[in-house]
């Protein structure tokens, strides 16, 4: 029954055209994708797509030999686009969020991306090469980040939620930590501080009231079983209104007289004063020089590096947290100790505002981002560029850092009939591009594009509003 009219036979006859495993795994579409993927994961798509090609038979498909074997060839190297869309890749984010949690935060500087690299091999994390003896991992990079911040020590952690838990097991396990009511951050994903803190092992203390927390407060608190004083930065929403607190220096001032350590959960991690981009945030020198006893910060917001818990402040402390059991649990890689050193000395002897591509995406003016709007347009073909308008928009910071900030910026709207088919185009073809939407349209916020992303960036755009795409 080769070639016989495929209209003319039974549903039994045509499910017999299924193709076999074997036959399709010869196929050249299907020969090409194996060396990327293992065998039993093919099988696996081969056997998903056969099924499925049973039931569009089933549902009174009427395909022949040929049109079953391509069917199955289709659903394989379906299977197999689903699985690239799931691999960890680069994106252009054209969210205009800068620190966006689910695009990996900050994008690190060249120089740090350089020696990741460098480190990737063999590298001297743990050795001194001119004695060739053993030495301190991370000593160089603690030293610097000394400098930097004005401590006497510093230490890394592999987020700033371990550095919480880890400072709070040392300082406060067993005994409680004093925190305004008004402080009781979730941090995203699902964590809450007070859990995490709880993790500790150390008791929370709550004071004051969701809006008011007076100095008082936390004095009527301190007693025999006092561990510390917690304050935490308030680095993904705002409190306005009715509200007060005390400011670091008073609490530093008040642990000081009672002889209670207080430390300060800064999160962000602002070193460089952001207040002429209109940005407030409060910076980790200026609780080191108040007097903190420690001062915690995440190495991916504003600091501008790797995912990392940076820890600075009294030695006499860091010194206990760095002999903690917890700190061989907890500690980073050589890769992220490579990109945290090579982002300090940015900050400290480079140029930050050049080198670092967060701080370069917050100095672009509106003007800046509206001629990237233009080169992008320039690169279109006249049908595509039509459909898109140049508008002005807001970005963010985003990623737990300067609340409801609010920087003024430019993007490209599109003017399309399905947002969501056109928005998912764009993100799963290949450089993925993440677009925001904006008042119900499609729009990309250049403000967070690199210029040497644009030429790409145009690429993605007509292959996303060209017809029959
Ligand atoms: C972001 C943030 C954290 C958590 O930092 P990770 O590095 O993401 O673990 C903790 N506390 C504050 C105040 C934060 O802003």
């Amino acid at each position: 029954m080769t070639d016989r009219d495929s209209t003319s036979m039974t549903n039994a006859e045509r499910l017999r055209h299924l193709p076999a495993v074997d036959q399709i795994l010869r196929q050249h579409d299907v020969a090409l994708i194996s060396d990327a993927y293992s065998r039993p994961q093919l099988i696996a798509w081969i056997r998903m797509a056969v099924d499925e090609c049973r039931r569009e038979i089933l549902r009174g498909a009427k395909l022949d030999k040929k049109s079953a074997m391509q069917c199955v060839i289709r659903g394989t190297l379906h299977q197999c686009q689903l699985e690239d869309g799931r691999r960890q890749t680069s994106v252009i984010n054209a969210t205009g969020i800068l620190l966006h949690t689910n695009l990996g935060r900050a994008p690190l500087a060249a120089r740090a991306i350089q020696r990741m690299v460098q480190s990737a091999g063999y590298a001297n994390v743990e050795m001194d090469l001119r004695s060739g003896k053993r030495n301190h991992r991370g000593e160089r990079i603690f030293d610097l980040l000394a400098q930097l911040t004005g401590a006497e020590d510093a230490v890394v952690v592999n987020n700033c939620a371990a550095a919480t838990i880890l400072v709070l097991q040392v300082m406060a396990a067993g005994k409680e930590v004093i925190v305004s009511r008004g402080q009781l951050v979730e941090i995203g994903g699902g964590f809450r501080l007070p859990e995490v803190f709880a993790a500790s092992g150390a008791v929370l203390r709550e004071v004051g009231t969701t809006n008011r927390t007076y100095l008082r407060d936390y004095e009527h608190a301190i007693g025999e079983n006092t561990g510390a004083i917690i304050r935490v930065h308030r680095s993904n929403f705002f409190q306005g209104g009715f509200v007060t607190e005390p400011d670091i220096a008073e609490l530093i001032s008040l642990g000081k007289q009672r002889g209670v350590p207080v430390i300060d959960d800064l999160g962000s991690g602002c070193i460089k004063d952001l207040s002429k981009f209109g940005l407030k945030e409060p910076a980790v020198t200026d609780s080191v020089a108040a007097g903190a006893d420690l001062a915690l910060f995440s190495g991916d917001k504003l600091f501008g590096g790797p995912q990392a818990g940076i820890v600075v402040g009294k030695a006499k402390l860091v010194e206990l947290l760095r002999r903690h059991p917890m700190m061989r649990a907890l500690r980073t890689d050589k890769m992220t100790l490579a990109a945290i050193e090579a982002t300090a000395e940015i900050h400290l002897s480079g140029n930050p505002m050049q080198e670092l591509p967060l701080m370069q995406m917050l100095s672009k003016t509106v003007a800046d981002v509206r001629t990237d709007c233009k080169r992008v347009l320039e690169r279109l073909p006249a049908a595509v560029a039509n459909r898109i308008e140049i508008c002005e928009c807001t970005s963010s910071v985003g990623g737990g850092s300067v609340p409801g900030s609010q920087i003024a910026s430019c993007g490209l709207v599109l003017n399309v009939e399905n947002n969501d088919a056109v928005a998912k185009s764009f993100r799963t073809g290949s450089p993925a591009v993440v677009p925001r939407i904006h008042n119900d349209a499609i729009m990309l916020d250049l403000r967070t594009v690199d210029a040497t992303q644009l030429d790409a960036l145009a690429v993605r755009v007509e292959e996303c509003l060209t017809p029959g795409q």
